[in-house]
């Protein structure tokens, strides 16, 4: 077994280890004080569009980075050959989150394109993909339904084929930057299916007839999901993504990618925070010896995360089944991650529940990290039934 990074690997890292050197721990102190809309992903969409003048001066910052990110080729790094990106590996995309998250600067390599999106064929391409690649357009994700979070196979939105058009019925909750987007993924069942058959999903434009927005909900996780309705949504054929019916294999495909990069961040925040207590307690013997074993123990938790990020991103590199190590990551990176930040505020003490301040900013991104994207009791049960799936011996267990 050889747990080093290819050479091509280890290139790409230490750029990137040199970047956040060079440019973005210098700018740690400058973003400690960044406006409530820093805080999450939202300054890639929301803040774009805020006329505040000092929401305007970060975003300058924001796009002095991406200048320099581009003269380097850090921009397009996942994006595949045929778009013009790198096409690096997910084992890549984990070492570059891994160098990103020493710096608790919000900047992210890359415009976020949603995998499910290289689905697109034809003029999609052009409508759709492409200016996410570029950055001119950003896409929200309309799965979860007031009846149907954590198993969104009772999902109750309906598609009704309709000539050359489906009408789209039905109320989609949470899709983040449901009201500034460009278009929406929007997943809906064909009438008289049930479960995960008949599950299709559409680009929608947000302008679109019989798409509304009913409300933006402010939450504590940095980002601000909204309600949509779509009240008999007429969408062309051509705006299916991928096939009529096969909806439910491209959800998956979208949240399994998603929780090794999740598992990452949370190692990244975990140890941001823990530098912090680190460096309270070197201020103070006393409290340092009551707090050590503590810290010894996470630090040695957040090693095993790690190795399971990895290792599962790996296996999702060789093109193996990593839908267990993906429920693994996603459960004890977000629990962890909570744990520590916990733990953070009480080392602490009042002052760190301060609105501002960088435990307090940890604890409301770790919190919803729980939720979102697939509960934690939901990746219990998911691991469990691995047990089942491997046979007797584990059954016995
Ligand atoms: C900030 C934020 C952003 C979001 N962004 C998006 C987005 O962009 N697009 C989108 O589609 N959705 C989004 N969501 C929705 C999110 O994915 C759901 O909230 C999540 O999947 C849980 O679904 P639910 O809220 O319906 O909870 P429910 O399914 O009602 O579950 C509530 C709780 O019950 C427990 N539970 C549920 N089922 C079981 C079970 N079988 N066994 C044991 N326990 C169970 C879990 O602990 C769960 O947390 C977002 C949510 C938030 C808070």
């Amino acid at each position: 077994m050889d747990f080093r990074l290819s050479p091509e690997e280890e290139t790409l890292r230490r750029q990137v280890e040199q970047f956040v050197r060079e440019e973005l721990i210098p700018l740690e102190p400058v973003f400690e004080g960044a406006p409530d809309i820093f805080e999450g992903s939202r300054w890639k969409s929301r803040a774009k569009l805020s006329r505040d003048p000092e929401v305007q001066r970060y975003i300058a910052v924001m796009e002095g980075l991406k200048r320099k990110a581009e003269a380097g080729d850090l921009w397009h790094l996942d994006v595949p050959k045929a778009y013009g990106g790198r096409e690096v590996s997910n084992v890549a995309m984990i070492a570059v989150t891994e160098e990103l998250e020493k710096a608790s600067v919000p900047f992210e390599l890359g415009n976020h394109v949603s995998n499910i999106l290289y689905a697109c064929k034809g003029e999609q391409v052009e409508r759709f993909l492409l200016p996410c690649i570029r950055g001119e357009k950003t896409a929200c994700f309309g799965l979860t339904e007031p009846g149907a979070g954590s198993d969104p196979s009772m999902m109750a939105a309906t598609a009704a084929p309709d000539g050359d058009y489906f009408a789209i019925n039905g109320t989609k909750m949470f899709p983040t930057f449901g009201d500034v987007a460009g278009f929406v993924q929007v997943f809906a069942r064909l009438p008289g299916t049930k479960g995960r058959e008949g599950v299709t999903c559409f680009l929608v434009d947000t302008g679109h007839p019989g798409y509304r927005v009913v409300r933006s909900i402010g939450t504590i996780a940095g980002s601000e999901p909204c309600e949509l309705v779509f009240d008999n949504c007429r969408v062309p054929k051509n705006q299916v993504l991928g096939e009529v019916g096969k909806g439910w294999e491209l959800n998956q495909a979208w949240l399994g990618a998603r929780r090794f990069q999740v598992g990452i961040r949370c190692h990244g925040t975990a140890q941001r925070v823990l530098r912090r207590v680190g460096a309270l307690l070197r201020l103070d013997p006393r409290e340092h010896e009551k707090f050590s074993a503590s810290l010894g123990h996470f630090r040695g938790e957040m090693e095993a995360l790690r190795s399971i990020t990895y290792h599962g991103s790996w296996k999702a590199d060789q093109g193996m089944d990593a839908r267990f190590e993906a429920a693994c990551v996603k459960l004890f990176g977000t629990e962890l991650l909570h744990r520590v930040v916990d733990f953070a505020l009480e080392v602490a003490g009042p002052g760190a529940l301060r609105k501002e301040h960088a435990i307090a900013r940890a604890f409301r991104y770790a919190r919803p990290r729980r939720i979102v994207e697939g509960a934690s009791e939901i990746q219990r049960h998911m691991i469990q039934r691995a047990l089942f799936r491997e046979g007797i011996a584990c059954m016995e267990l």
